[in-house]
């Protein structure tokens, strides 16, 4: 019970420092379940020249990668890594998708959450946490994502073991969230202007938020809202605090709640958990970003 009020806690307190995250970055749900794929053990940055291949191509379309034979899709998909085994999980999902729903995205996400997961989960390679960025991403299911991040912050603070299941931290996640949460009343806060040095350090690491697109302004219910949004939260601390060589709790949104701070010193020997000071950038550091205030411009708007 413990665990499920800190959780919530992360939820509120994250909402509140950075507001609506704006998840995911595609125009439709089909440019959702080809990012959900192409994401896999690869950063988003390299998922989004793959997707601006196929978009050039003409080919970000069920019909697209339907008539695209598998060789020129390989080509077009290549900066996303595993590019073959890729290729062949979006022809698979097609193909799946015409036989089972003759070809209609919105029947298929249509059908209930826990059918079309189990349906979806016995797809070639697709596991756990791309079949449930599909249905929340792309069909606005009512249903958690977990990712490494959240394995990650979790286990630093104790929440979890870690050898936990997917869906056992999913569960507990989705238990601490199941009430619909409070209105989140802060909008995302503009990235700050650091001159002429580095401000607090807390407006200095403020993630950046994309822009709203359609997929992000999709209706959907308060509690899809709320875990869309905290999936994406706990993205942005694990990529800007919560590293896995470097934890900046000193900085961190969440270092409220570490009330161990043995904790982080015991973790500290093997570097994991390390504070450090370079957390703020400096000056010099500062002039490589072209956007003031932003660590890193190349950083994924996205998951990975
Ligand atoms: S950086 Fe520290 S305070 Fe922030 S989530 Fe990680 S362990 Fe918690």
């Amino acid at each position: 019970m413990a665990n499920r009020t800190e959780i919530r806690s992360f939820f509120e307190t994250l909402s509140a420092v950075w507001g609506t995250q704006n998840w995911w970055p595609a125009d439709s749900p089909f440019e959702v379940i080809v990012g959900a794929i192409l994401t896999q053990n690869t950063a988003w940055i390299n998922v989004e020249l793959a997707l601006a291949n196929l978009r050039r191509a003409r080919v970000l379309s069920l019909e697209g990668i339907r008539r695209t034979p598998l060789s020129d899709l390989e080509s077009l998909i290549r900066p996303a890594g595993f590019f073959r085994q890729k290729s062949a999980r979006l022809k698979s999902f097609v193909s799946w998708l015409d036989l089972t729903y003759q070809g209609s995205l919105d029947k298929m996400l249509s059908t209930p959450t826990a059918r079309l997961r189990t349906e979806l989960l016995a797809l070639n390679g697709i596991g756990p946490e791309t079949a449930d960025s599909i249905l929340l991403y792309a069909g606005q299911h009512e249903i958690f994502v977990v990712d490494a991040y959240t394995r990650r912050i979790f286990e630093r603070h104790r929440l979890i073991k870690p050898d936990a299941k997917y869906d056992s931290i999913r569960e507990m996640v989705e238990s601490a969230l199941q009430q619909p949460a409070s209105p989140i009343v802060k909008s995302a806060l503009p990235s700050p202007v650091v001159e002429p040095g580095p401000g607090p350090a807390e407006e200095v690491l403020r993630p950046v938020v994309h822009s709203p697109t359609k997929m992000s302004k999709s209706p959907r219910s308060n509690l899809a809202q709320t875990y869309n949004e905290f999936h994406a939260l706990l993205v942005q601390v694990a990529k800007h605090y919560c590293q896995s060589r470097v934890a900046r709790c000193e900085l961190c949104p969440l270092r409220g709640y570490l009330n161990d701070p043995v904790q982080i010193q015991a973790s500290s020997r093997n570097r994991r958990y390390q504070g450090t000071a370079s957390a703020v950038p400096t000056r010099s550091r500062q002039k490589k970003n072209s956007v003031p205030g932003r660590l890193n411009p190349r950083s994924p708007r996205h998951p990975k």
